[in-house]
């Protein structure tokens, strides 16, 4: 970081070993992050984007699994493919950053930082093509169902993420995502594909990029989207203060505030007014809830009587999760409201 460049390494064929390379030691085939342009039939290629996250891996193998696949049949890609390897260093390490970088995926929208110059290379590169789509693939820490994320109400970005799952979550901030760049210039979407490390959703991803590979167009029409789906939004964001400790179950006391050891079972779920969330032993502690305005809103959501957390509205919580490293460096999760 600091005054020390990051390269950006770009390929115009499939690097040797790519597809073999376990995660773990992907620095022996890529030097850093890198863009692979690969020609297909069709010209207007689709831009996928893996590892922003270094431990979120998923992306990767089911990359791997569909650049076989043509590779054996010895046939060209029906179109064309930008493919985005990005924090090579910390996938190495599996973790989602070293230390000494920032957040590959908060580098989007401008910066200083050797990694937001890294991340407008990028976006200078990949934008003089005339992209088809983008899609940006990630895991997550808690029980989720898969699901995309959009940040554009088109109906072309929409369809993009039925193909993937009927469950769709539509944000605006953070804005300094991936996604968020993209969706200037072409349908974008992110992939949530289930929890990291398990990797048990590869062959089903490769299937879906296969099939945008191989789409001719996306609707004008929202009404023309065959597919049902159920569309939430993101409102708000929840904190925990840095030095507030946690815990799961009700036993632990010791704690300034303990959830309930099953939180992550409420993702994607309609919680009413009143649910128990956890418990708060130490009144200086209070969940911080901002919305997308970066307003505090703590005190809307959730109540404190006798000790018990409890949701004071209702609310459908994504993405919370039970790892309480994510949590202090980057929040327990989100909270929703559904739409259309
Ligand atoms: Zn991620």
């Amino acid at each position: 970081m600091g005054g020390v460049g990051l390269e950006l390494h770009r390929f115009h064929h499939i690097p040797e070993g790519l597809l073999e390379v376990s995660v773990d030691a992907l620095d022996t085939v890529l030097p850093g992050p890198s863009l692979i342009y690969l020609k297909g039939q069709k010209e207007t290629p689709l831009f996928v984007s893996t590892l922003l996250h270094g431990n979120e891996t998923t992306g990767f193998y089911a990359m791997q699994r569909l650049l076989k696949k043509y590779q054996q049949k010895q046939t060209p890609l029906p179109r064309s493919l930008l493919l985005f390897v990005g924090n090579v260093s910390a996938a190495v390490k599996g973790v989602r950053h070293l230390p000494e970088q920032r957040d590959y995926n908060r580098i989007w929208s401008g910066g200083s930082s050797a990694e937001h110059r890294l991340a407008a290379e990028v976006v200078d590169a990949a934008t003089s093509y005339s992209l088809f789509a983008t899609i940006d693939i990630h895991n997550n820490t808690g029980k989720n169902p898969l699901y995309g994320c959009i940040n554009s109400l088109e109906p072309a970005y929409k369809q993009l993420a039925t193909l993937f799952s009927q469950t769709i979550v539509y944000f605006v901030t953070p804005s300094e995502v991936f996604s968020m760049a993209f969706a200037k210039y072409c349908p974008s979407v992110t992939i949530e594909c289930g929890q990291s490390g398990v990797d048990e959703n590869t062959s089903y991803l490769s299937q879906y990029i296969d099939l945008c590979l191989n789409k001719e167009g996306f609707e004008k029409a929202s009404s023309l989207i065959k597919t049902p789906y159920d569309l939430y939004h993101t409102v708000a964001r929840v904190k925990l203060p840095p030095e507030c400790t946690l815990g799961f179950g009700s036993k632990e006391i010791d704690k300034d505030i303990s959830f309930i050891k099953t939180i992550d079972d409420l993702n994607f779920s309609d919680l009413q007014a009143g649910a128990l969330i956890g418990w708060c032993h130490n009144d200086e502690m209070r969940l911080s809830v901002i919305d997308e305005d970066g307003r505090e809103r703590g005190s809307e959501y959730f109540s404190y009587a006798d000790g018990e957390i409890r949701t004071v509205k209702p609310i459908i919580p994504s993405m919370f999760t039970k790892d309480i490293e994510v949590i202090h460096q980057d929040c327990l999760g989100y909270m929703m409201e559904r739409m259309e």
